[in-house]
């Protein structure tokens, strides 16, 4: 597929798997080496690609992401890139991936988020062999959502509103200063639908690039904590999937999280973007449990 792209949709993931005679799940295979070219690694010098099949038959598309001058931290991998493309675009599920190199312990982790994490289904793109394994044989004792939540909780990727509004506080906050309505909802939203089962710390970021076009991302946690995923990175996935060229054409952004969060996105958020765009507006606005 030329050029290559972050989504496919599923008429024509199924009419392109048809002609090149493949079941959709061995067809993604073929796309995993023109999506390496997607991947942004000045560190490692090493493109890491994973593309999954949601269970819409969309084909999503996952890379890393390395941040030269910041602690090795705040990069993005494939998979979790992977997931956020996913959660961008609503999809409940991942039934199976292919990946182009053999995932590594904290992305086998962050993937215990999804309901069913077990039986998702993986090809690594470097071995000769050419069946899908559950991910259950690449992880096995695990440790996620089962261990901390109640069964009936809902898990990344699945519907949630974490009920939150922006509170009084964020208008000292940004005093003197025009935050972007547009700009404000969007990170709101990202919010109320991020994943924070862990520490109750919901958060969400939104991006605007120079034409106006608005990028959001939401926190999501992972049960061991360390593979969880910063908002501003979620957004910056947003941004790439969407089409955004250089970090520098980003020109604000909008990070919202809870008063008196035990778990704060400010510090590294700011560190980020300020580091990958100098020249952007960071704003954080407050938010709070809107009152039942
Ligand atoms: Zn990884």
């Amino acid at each position: 597929m030329d050029p290559p792209r972050f989504l496919i949709q599923a008429p024509e993931a199924r009419s392109l798997a048809e002609s090149s005679a493949l079941p959709l799940p061995h067809f993604l295979l073929s796309l995993v080496s023109s999506a390496q070219s997607l991947a942004r690694h000045p560190i490692s010098n090493f493109p890491v690609a994973a593309v999954g099949l949601g269970p819409s038959g969309r084909i999503f598309i996952g890379v890393n992401l390395e941040f030269p001058g910041l602690p090795l931290h705040q990069t993005v991998h494939a998979e979790q890139f992977l997931l956020t493309n996913l959660s961008l675009n609503a999809e409940p599920r991942l039934d199976c991936f292919v990946v182009s190199a053999a995932p590594c312990g904290h992305c086998r982790q962050f993937l215990q988020e999804i309901r069913d994490a077990p039986n998702i289904k993986l090809l690594i793109a470097s071995d000769e062999t050419r069946d899908f394994t559950p991910l259950s044989k690449f992880l096995s004792h695990r440790f996620g959502p089962h261990d901390l939540l109640p069964e009936d909780a809902p898990l990344l990727l699945e519907p949630r509103h974490n009920g939150l509004s922006i509170s009084e506080e964020s208008h000292d906050l940004a005093n003197g200063y025009i935050v972007n309505e547009e700009l404000k909802i969007a990170a709101l939203e990202a919010a109320n639908k991020s994943h924070a089962p862990y520490s109750g710390c919901p958060s969400g970021a939104a991006l605007m690039d120079g034409g106006g076009k608005i990028y959001k991302g939401s926190y999501m946690e992972s049960a061991a904590f360390n593979p969880s995923m910063g908002p501003v990175q979620a957004a910056l996935v947003a941004f790439v999937a969407g089409g955004g060229g250089k970090y520098e054409e980003i020109v604000a952004a909008v990070l919202v999280e809870k008063v008196g969060a035990t778990v704060k996105q400010e510090g590294t958020g700011r560190l980020l973007i300020q580091s990958i765009a100098p020249k952007c507006q960071f704003k954080v606005l407050l938010c709070s449990n809107t009152p039942t």
